[in-house]
C-alpha cells in the first residue's frame, strides 16, 4: 500500500515528460514554399490565383528574369502586374528549365513532382546567376577538365567571382552576437566544414578576432536583414551566400538548427558545409548526392563533400 503514492506521481511526471518532447520535437513548421501545393496541376493558358507566388519563387532562385509583383515599401501594397496570374509561355520554359536541372520529367506544368521538390527547404542562392544556369555542366559527355579547356575557366567560375591566387589565405570571424539555439558549436562547425573545403583546394583559413577586419564573415540573421534577401521564417530558405570576394555567409535564425539533428531539424553542419562551397565560388549541382545540391530534407545529414564538390573545386582552381 505504501508503494502507491509513489506510483501515481511517477505517472504524472512521465505524462508531463512525453507532452514536453512530443510538443518540442514533433511539431512541424508551416512551410513558406507550401503556397505552391494549392497551385499543383496548373499549365499553361490558365489563370490561376496565386500564381504570382510561383513566378516570384522561380524569379528569386533566376529561372524569371521579370518580378511579377512591385511592392510598395512606403505603404508595404503589393502591385500585382497585368497578366500577373496567367501561366504564360515564358513561365512554361522556366518550369521546363527547373525540371531539368532537378532531373525530373520534363512537362512544362507544375506536376507533383515538381511541387514535392520545389517545397523542399534550400539555400537562398539562385540555380541560374546573370543568365549562366550553375546547375548545366554536361558531365556526362566530358569531364570537368576537356570542357574547361575548350571553353576557358569561365565555365564553373563566374568571371571575377573566384579568389585571387594572392588570397587563399583566407581569415575569417563567427558573429556570436547572432548565435540561436542548436548553433552554440558554430565555431567548431565552421573550423570542420572548412577544413573538409582545405583538403580538395589551395585554402588555408584562420579564424580571427570577431569585429577585425577578415575575408568571411559567419552569422543569423532573421527576416529581412540589410542585404535585400530577407528570410522567410522556419522551412523554405536556411541560408545563402555570396561569392567571391564578398565573404558573407547568412543563416535562417527561425531555423530548427542542430548539430544533431532529430526529424524536424536542419543539420546545422551540411547546410555551413554547402555555404562554403559558394564562399569559395561554387555554384549549384544537378548531383542530388553532393553538397552543393540546392535542397536537404529536415534530419538529413550531408557532411561529407562529394566526388562532384571536389571535382568542383578543383576545377576552379585547377589543382590537379
Ligand atoms: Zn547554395
Ligand atoms: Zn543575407
Amino acid at each position: 500500500m505504501a508503494t502507491v503514492p509513489f506510483i501515481f506521481p511517477s505517472f504524472i511526471l512521465l505524462l508531463l515528460l512525453t507532452l514536453a518532447s512530443l510538443t518540442t520535437q514533433s511539431k512541424p513548421n508551416v512551410n513558406p514554399f507550401g503556397f505552391l501545393k494549392s497551385l499543383e496541376g496548373c499549365r499553361k493558358g490558365q489563370n490561376v490565383d496565386g500564381l504570382h507566388h510561383l513566378k516570384r519563387y522561380l524569379a528569386k532562385f533566376g529561372y524569371l528574369d521579370n518580378h511579377p509583383v512591385s511592392e510598395n515599401k512606403v505603404t508595404t501594397t503589393m502591385t500585382l502586374n497585368k497578366d500577373a496570374q496567367l501561366f504564360d509561355e515564358s513561365l512554361e520554359e522556366a518550369i521546363r528549365t527547373y525540371q531539368k536541372n532537378y532531373k525530373l520529367n520534363v512537362t512544362g506544368h507544375l506536376d507533383a513532382a515538381t511541387v514535392e521538390q520545389m517545397t523542399k527547404p534550400r539555400c537562398g542562392s539562385p540555380d541560374i546567376i546573370n543568365g549562366r544556369n550553375t546547375m548545366q555542366k554536361d558531365k556526362t559527355t566530358s569531364s570537368y577538365k576537356s570542357r574547361k579547356s575548350l571553353y576557358g575557366t569561365s565555365l564553373y567560375a563566374y568571371k571575377g567571382q573566384m579568389w585571387p591566387s594572392s588570397e587563399y589565405q583566407l581569415t575569417y570571424q563567427i558573429q556570436s552576437g547572432t548565435l540561436v539555439k542548436g548553433a552554440e558549436n558554430m565555431r567548431s562547425v565552421v573550423a570542420d566544414a572548412l577544413n573538409k573545403w582545405a583538403q580538395y583546394s589551395p585554402f588555408t583559413f584562420q579564424e580571427v578576432v570577431e569585429g577585425s577586419q577578415s575575408n568571411l564573415i559567419f552569422g543569423f540573421a532573421e527576416g529581412e536583414h540589410g542585404d535585400g534577401q530577407p528570410f522567410d521564417g522556419p522551412g523554405g530558405v536556411l541560408g545563402h551566400s555570396f561569392y567571391p570576394t564578398d565573404g558573407r555567409s547568412h543563416y535562417d535564425a527561425t531555423e530548427n538548427w542542430s548539430d544533431d539533428p532529430g526529424l524536424y531539424e536542419m543539420d546545422l553542419n551540411s547546410v555551413v558545409l554547402h555555404e562554403i562551397g559558394h564562399l569559395l565560388g561554387l555554384g549549384h549541382s544537378q548531383d542530388q548526392n553532393a553538397v552543393m545540391f540546392p535542397t536537404i530534407g529536415q534530419g538529413m545529414r550531408k557532411r561529407e563533400l562529394q566526388q562532384d564538390d571536389v571535382e568542383g573545386i578543383q576545377a576552379l582552381y585547377e589543382t590537379t
